[in-house]
């Protein structure tokens, strides 16, 4: 079922690999010509901008951006008990991972009477993505809201589209999900519309303000990614986190039963998503297609499911070793990376690039989806090459500070004004010499 990429016998040079591996080509510069006119227009004229946009894109009109409270206590109390039971191991389990991220504040005594502390700040409000086109995820409230409150920030507002069967409000379980984690700020928007809002503030229809943030972090569509993009510098973000991806790194020990329906897990999130197996085992190849031919049409997103399975960001690579089988994920850089090989914990330290390793027989993704303690908002499209997940980190800023006494200074005058007088910028030295003239003095100044 999968397209078949057979790497047996060769290891090609990295860029031959980035060019032969399946990837969904989600080109956000193309639909920035889109996108920035919506952001334009939420800048110019705030509010009513966001929701003629959510008019057109959502076909529907929230009376307000901002969801009353009353909302949010009453989307808890209905809430299944099943579903509160979930969600608050979720959030206990996130907590715990969460907590164990928190920095401390780090002083480093350079020289007697000069130190350096690195202090971690949080940032002051951040907005948060829970998406809700295709699907709705209660599990990205926790996933984002987790980490903000443990690293202190101390005013966060989430954000997920409207949905016309619940009157404009956004989905129920989302509503429910926030107020259980104690959030009390929702607005009701989604993609560019909601990027651009948090980015510039604005006033809700019934006069309240909508204050802007510093941050904005979670997943979405390309379309909330480019928004990301264009506002990216007067807002942080996370990294770009766009249609989901799974890699499995198997040989002929692994199930093909489980590394079917985990392909299928992540396929089921976007006609987008990615399903990658790279497998040492022609016959595990084998049995997997046969096992997703089974098992697609019995779910209930198979129409998805299989557009996903079926794109070219999906297939089976074959390679002659596991070693090989490293090379090729430690290129691909996938969101999530399953390891299901003899000596799977081994082989899973050697993984240098994916957003989160998943380790042996029973650590499928979909526990990191939502209970595993590990966060689920990841790197896609290979930026895990260079970024990382959604972490306490995110929401922290480092702080130099710099406190050094006069003879800590002294010391280390001669040096400045050398390396000030290098870069010509002798002013520099001059601050620092204006602090010793008429006193023991520093020589080396032009
Ligand atoms: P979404 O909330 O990202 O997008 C819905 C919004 O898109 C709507 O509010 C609408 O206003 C806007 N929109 C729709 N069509 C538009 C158009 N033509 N022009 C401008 N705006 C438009 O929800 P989604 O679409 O379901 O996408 C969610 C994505 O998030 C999926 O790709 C999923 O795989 C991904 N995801 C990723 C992770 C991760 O950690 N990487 C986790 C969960 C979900």
């Amino acid at each position: 079922m999968l397209n078949r990429i057979d790497l047996r016998g060769r290891v090609p040079s990295p860029a031959e690999l980035r060019a032969a591996l399946p990837r969904a080509e989600v080109d956000v510069d193309a639909v920035l010509h889109h996108v920035r006119p919506i952001v334009d227009a939420v800048r110019e004229r705030g509010v009513e901008a966001a929701l003629d946009v959510t008019e057109r894109f959502d076909k529907v009109r929230p009376e307000r951006v901002r969801v009353p409270v009353a909302e949010l206590d009453r989307a808890l109390a209905e809430l299944d008990p099943a579903v509160r039971e979930a969600l608050e191991e979720s959030i206990a389990r996130a907590r715990k991972v969460h907590a164990d991220q928190r920095r401390t504040d780090t002083t480093t005594q350079v020289v007697p009477g000069g130190t350096v502390t690195e202090r971690w700040v949080p940032v002051a409000r951040v907005g948060l993505y829970a998406p809700g086109g295709l699907a709705v995820y209660p599990s990205t409230v926790v996933m984002n809201v987790v980490p903000a409150q443990t690293a202190g920030v101390e005013s966060l507002v989430v954000v997920s589209p409207p949905q016309a069967e619940f009157g404009g409000l956004p989905h129920p379980t989302i509503l429910a999900a926030a107020a259980l984690l104690g959030v009390t700020e929702v607005w009701a928007l989604g993609g560019a519309q909601a990027v651009a809002l948090l980015a510039y503030g604005g006033v809700d229809t019934d006069g309240g303000e909508l204050a802007p943030v510093d941050v904005v972090t979670g997943p979405g569509n390309i379309y909330l990614t480019a928004a990301k993009r264009l506002l990216r510098g007067l807002i942080g973000i996370d990294s770009e986190a766009g249609p989901t991806e799974i890699a499995i790194l198997a040989d002929e020990t692994a199930d093909p039963v489980h590394v079917a329906a985990d392909l299928i897990s992540q396929a089921e999130h976007d006609p987008l998503a990615a399903s990658v197996l790279v497998t040492t085992s022609e016959a595990l190849a084998d049995a997997v297609d046969a096992e997703l031919e089974r098992q697609v049409g019995a779910t209930k997103h198979s129409e998805r499911i299989r557009t996903a399975l079926l794109g070219r960001q999906s297939g089976t690579v074959l390679v002659s070793t596991v070693d090989d089988g490293l090379t090729v994920v430690n290129t691909y850089a996938a969101e999530h990376l399953e390891i299901q090989t003899v000596g799977a914990r081994e082989v899973a330290a050697r993984v240098r690039a994916a957003g989160a390793v998943f380790v042996g027989a029973h650590s499928p993704v979909s526990l990191g989806d939502y209970c595993a303690g590990s966060n689920h908002v990841l790197p896609t499209a290979g930026c895990a090459r260079h970024s990382s997940g959604l972490s306490v980190q995110t929401f922290l800023r480092g702080i130099h500070v710099v406190d050094y006494s006069e003879d800590a200074l002294r010391e280390v005058a001669d040096k400045v004004v050398a390396l000030a007088n290098a870069e010509d910028l002798p002013a520099h030295g001059q601050a620092v010499r204006a602090r010793f003239s008429g006193a023991a003095g520093v020589a080396g100044a032009a």
